[in-house]
């Protein structure tokens, strides 16, 4: 594929080649026009003058002599006619080049010039016709003499004074165009073409390469940016509002997009490792104690007990990252159907009391009194309202309470869990919803309060995928409100990946 300036050069040649061809000829064919329409003028005005000098002499003679046209006609046979000129008048007409015809009342020829004596007998009717014409009388335009020729400008003059004979008086000549301009004009532009073409080529291809300067400086820049490390940097951008500079400034805003979501890779990858390899280091040491170190059989069951425990967060942590692998992916569509969430948070209560009891955390339910059908993917919406539930339990101290509410405004289906626990400081709450983020990762991991940090984040991926809203009001020590908002009517977001990981 040629490059983006040779192929504008050519186009430029191009389009002038063909621009500079539609105005050549037009300004040459304008130019034969008018030389044409003034070769035809020109002899008009040298029919008219010539005719009104003949008939002049022809009405001189008349007056001196009575008639120019002396002789005998025998009326029906043509060819034994015999007009005859005066001679005066004669000599002079010969002389003339062009078609000259003298006709009397009935059409005969009192004289025909040399020249027009050689035309066809169909011209000859035709010079007839027009000589014949009633009621007569002068008249200019054209006639078809010589087939295959331009055609001939005529003048026609009735002639009253020059005797009784003489009828009409008829001039024709055919234009003789100086052709010599436009030739000249074309052998001008001929000559000139390839010139003006090479010229404005070089100068189209001058013109391409400054133009596309900064695009190559764009991409020396962006040849740069190599890998991770050297996402960072940005493109000099050319000052201006012109395509190039918004390209430039496009391409800055998407290294940034890109070096954000590299950066949240990272530490989403380091975070997952992490998270992976306290759990396998907890194992291994249990394991290798055990195998040193001879046990009763008590303590190796004690081992075993917490070996499943750490198997069971792992399991855990591996089906959360697959779960927002997939969200990422796109490959998490919902499954949309009607459904009442009614009865669905109800069929949470008796697990929900089960933890409750444990943790010696009261957990009641305010619910409508009737059932509140939206569409939803259920499977989704339950595990959300799990994550909520057994975050409330888990960061509430023994003697606190968990409140569940569902209600509806117009527009949205309210899910709120409401807890008395330990709350979370003012400056974390934009955090809770981030993956792997966890107000005190030290105590959680392991402690009291095991977590991954990724309920939140898979919380707040359901609910964007169903178009709603989650947000958190908490005060450190009182507790927390976790609201879930779902529209009634879902916008289309369906399995939209979730953003940055
Ligand atoms: P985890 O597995 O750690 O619970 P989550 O994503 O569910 O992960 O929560 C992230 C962090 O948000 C938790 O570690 C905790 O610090 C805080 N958090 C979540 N829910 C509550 C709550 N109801 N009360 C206080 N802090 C909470």
């Amino acid at each position: 594929m040629p490059s983006i300036g040779f192929r504008l050069t050519t186009s430029y040649a191009l389009a002038l080649s063909a621009t500079m061809i539609a105005f050549g000829a037009a300004v040459y064919w304008e130019r034969t026009a008018s030389t044409a329409r003034e070769a035809e003028l020109q002899l008009d005005g040298r029919l008219v003058a010539e005719v009104e000098f003949t008939r002049t002499a022809l009405e001189q003679v008349a007056k001196r002599t009575g008639t120019v046209a002396s002789g005998m006609r025998i009326l029906g046979r043509e060819a034994d006619t015999s007009w005859v000129l005066a001679n005066e008048v004669r000599a002079y007409l010969e002389g003339l080049r062009d078609y000259l015809w003298i006709v009397d009342e009935t059409g005969y020829p009192i004289f025909t010039s040399s020249a027009a004596s050689g035309i066809g007998g169909e011209a000859v009717k035709s010079v007839k016709n027009v000589m014949l014409r009633q009621p007569l009388q002068q008249a200019q335009g054209t006639l078809d003499l010589v087939p295959g020729s331009a055609r001939f400008r005529y003048y026609l003059m009735p002639v009253d004074s020059a005797g009784p004979h003489v009828r009409a008086l008829l001039l024709a000549a055919q234009p003789q165009p100086d052709d010599r301009g436009p030739q000249q004009l074309l052998i001008t532009m001929i000559f000139m073409a390839p010139i003006i073409l090479v010229a404005s080529a070089v100068l189209g291809s001058w013109l391409a390469g400054r133009s596309l300067q900064p695009v190559d400086v764009m991409i020396e820049e962006l040849r740069a940016i190599q890998d991770g490390r050297s996402l960072h940097r940005r493109l000099a951008v050319p000052t201006g509002d012109d395509e190039i500079s918004r390209l430039g400034t496009q391409l800055n805003a998407m290294l940034g997009r890109v070096e954000q979501s590299f950066m949240a890779l990272r530490r989403f990858t380091a975070d997952a490792s992490h998270e992976l390899k306290t759990p396998l280091m907890v194992l291994r040491a249990g394991v290798e104690r055990s195998l040193t170190h001879p046990k009763t059989p008590s303590e190796i069951v004690g081992v075993l007990d917490e070996t499943l425990r750490q198997i069971n967060q792992m399991g855990e942590l591996v089906t959360n990252l697959l779960t927002l692998a997939r969200a990422d992916e796109g490959r998490s569509a919902l499954q949309v159907s009607q459904t009442d969430l009614r009865a669905l948070v109800l069929d949470a209560k008796e697990t929900a009391e089960i933890l409750g009891e444990q943790q010696e955390v009261s957990v009641t339910f305010e619910l409508p009194a009737s059932r509140l059908v939206v569409p939803v993917d259920a499977a989704r919406i339950r595990q959300l309202l799990m994550n909520l539930i057994t975050n409330a339990i888990k960061y509430t101290p023994a003697g606190g309470r968990v409140v569940i509410r569902l209600s509806e405004d117009v527009d949205n289906v309210l899910l709120e869990v409401q807890d008395s626990g330990i709350g979370i400081a003012p400056g974390d709450t934009p955090n809770v919803f981030e993956r792997f983020w966890r107000a005190d990762p030290a105590r959680t991991r392991t402690g009291d309060r095991p977590g991954s940090g990724l309920g939140l984040a898979i919380a707040k991926w359901i609910v964007g995928a169903h178009g709603g809203t989650i947000g958190v009001q908490s005060r450190p020590g009182r507790g927390s409100t976790f609201t879930a908002t779902l529209p009634k009517v879902p916008a289309d977001s369906s399995g939209a990946p979730f953003g940055d990981p």
